[in-house]
This record gives structure tokens, C-alpha cells and sequence, in this order.
């Protein structure tokens, strides 16, 4: 995709595999099938892919990482660790990334941030909302049981990881530019700090929303009811985040902003068009 001068490309990490129904109480398999075109048939059943992984920016001096994949030694259903191999099929270093920039703290977006104790990026500025860090890093915090199961070793967790990178983070605190050219959205409702950013080069806009949607459905019901059935479980605050989407959504709509989510298969691209027929997703690829 290329916004203005920004060039992005997707870093694909891997991918976790799910029936829809399970992060999505609200729906059926019949809801799921009329977005057919968001879904794999295995096995007979249709499931929903979850990519893992980031996106690359590139513009002017900056190299910038937006999330930092899953991390190298996730266990199964998570089939990840591929990061470094798809940073290096675009031609960048790990030494050259100036700039990472996380949506938010889950152990899916942070997994490279460190290895083995190490920060995987040496010469990038770390960044996130500081209510993500305090949240996360709060002394006694305890990782979910999901969260404790994602890893082989305890030394392999998040909270062990940002640990590594303390030292070289830097805070932005809801809606504000975080670099020049990329600015903070508040979307808080996931986690206490999830942040969608705006990019924008020589008068074009574009957005990465994190994890403000998990499932291409999200953004294409409207209405209270619509809006209710596809809520992703798993958030901190459902109400805020329910509010984040709204939000999100009308500005994708009145806008006409193309977009990119932490999680849609592919980490492709999207725009979003009101017809008579309701709202009709566009690939950009
Ligand atoms: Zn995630």
C-alpha cells in the first residue's frame, strides 16, 4: 500500500486458526457464512484466519514497525515465528527499523520486541500509550491463563519481554502525533491504551487499526443490534470498545479512509463503501 510517500508492507508472522463462533458468542455459523469471503473451508468447516505479524512503514529516514508479531516460540494453535524471514524479504534489517510502534501490549504484538533478553530492534525508539504500560507492567500483574498457555517457557512472556525495552520506551498519552507523519487514535476499549494510527503523506490518509477489530464482520454491521452480535469477547472494557469501532467505522465511511487491521487475513488492505445494498468491503490488497 502506499500512502503519499509512505510505503507499507505487511510482516507476516504466522497465523492462528478459529471457528468465529468462539471470540464471537453473539453469532452463528450462519452469520459467519454470509462473510464467506472472509473464511477457509477446512476440514468441511468454515474457519477464520487470524494473521499475526506487523506492518512496516517506510518514509523519509524512518524504517517503522507497527506491532511486533507473536515472537518465536509461541505454542500451537499459534503457528508463528516467521517475522524475521518476511522483514528480510523486504530488504530491512533489524538493525535498520528506526521506529516501533505498538497498538497495544498483548503478547501477539510484542513478541519480537525482545529475544531471548535481548531488544530485537537496536536501534529503534520503542512507543505505546503510557495507560498500555501501566496497565501490563504493573507490579503483580498476571497474565491471563490463554496468555500463560501461548508459551513454552515463563521466560518466553511478555511481560518479561517489555522488561527488556523499558529502558528504551517512549509514551504518548491518547490522541497526539507519535512521529511526524503518524498520529495516535484513541480506541481504547481492547486494552486500556489501544491505540489506531493515522498515517497520512502529501494530503493521502490511511489507517491501521489494531486491534479495534478482529474480524472483517465488525465493520461491516451497523446499528445497535448488528453492533451487538459481533462483539470480540475478549475486550478489557466491551462498552468502550464497542464506542472505538463506532467511531472508527463512521470515519472509514464519511472519510473514505483505506484500512488495515492487526488481524485480517492476508494483513490486507480495505475500503469500506455505502451502497443500497448496505456497506460493501473493497480489497486494495
Ligand atoms: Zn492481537
Amino acid at each position: 500500500m502506499q500512502i503519499g510517500k509512505m510505503r507499507i508492507d505487511p510482516v507476516i508472522d504466522g497465523e492462528v486458526v478459529f471457528p468465529g463462533t468462539e471470540h464471537y458468542p453473539g453469532t452463528c455459523v450462519a452469520d459467519w457464512l454470509e462473510h464467506g469471503q472472509f473464511l477457509e473451508p477446512v476440514g468441511g468447516h468454515p474457519l477464520h484466519i487470524s494473521t499475526i505479524g506487523g506492518y512496516l512503514v517506510r518514509y523519509d529516514e524512518r524504517v517503522v514497525l507497527v506491532d511486533a508479531g507473536g515472537g518465536p516460540s509461541a505454542r500451537m494453535p499459534f503457528a508463528i515465528g516467521g517475522f524475521r524471514s518476511s522483514l528480510t524479504s523486504l530488504g530491512v534489517a533489524r538493525a535498520d527499523v528506526t521506529d516501533v510502534i505498538f497498538t497495544h501490549l498483548h503478547f501477539d504484538h510484542v513478541g519480537w520486541a525482545a529475544v531471548e533478553g535481548e531488544v530485537f530492534f537496536p536501534n529503534a525508539t520503542y512507543r505505546v500509550d503510557q495507560r498500555d504500560w501501566d496497565h501490563f507492567c504493573a507490579p503483580g500483574y498476571q497474565p491471563s491463563p490463554a496468555t500463560l498457555a501461548a508459551v513454552n517457557s515463563p521466560d518466553d512472556l511478555f511481560t518479561v519481554k517489555l522488561k527488556a525495552v523499558e529502558d528504551r520506551m517512549e509514551f504518548f498519552l491518547g490522541e497526539q502525533e507519535v512521529i511526524p507523519g503518524i498520529s495516535a487514535l484513541e480506541a481504547s476499549g481492547h486494552t486500556p491504551g489501544e491505540t489506531a494510527l493515522e498515517l497520512r503523506s502529501d494530503g493521502a490518509r490511511g489507517l491501521l487499526l489494531g486491534d479495534v477489530v478482529h474480524a472483517q464482520p465488525e465493520l461491516m454491521a451497523e446499528g445497535p443490534g448488528g453492533r451487538h452480535q459481533w462483539r470480540f469477547a475478549p475486550h478489557t472494557d466491551p462498552a468502550r470498545a464497542a464506542d472505538s469501532v463506532d467511531r472508527l467505522q463512521r470515519m472509514i465511511l464519511e472519510d473514505a479512509i483505506p484500512f488495515a487491521a492487526a488481524h485480517f487475513a492476508g494483513l490486507r488492505w480495505a475500503a469500506l463503501h455505502r451502497t443500497d445494498k448496505g456497506l460493501v468491503w473493497e480489497d486494495l490488497g
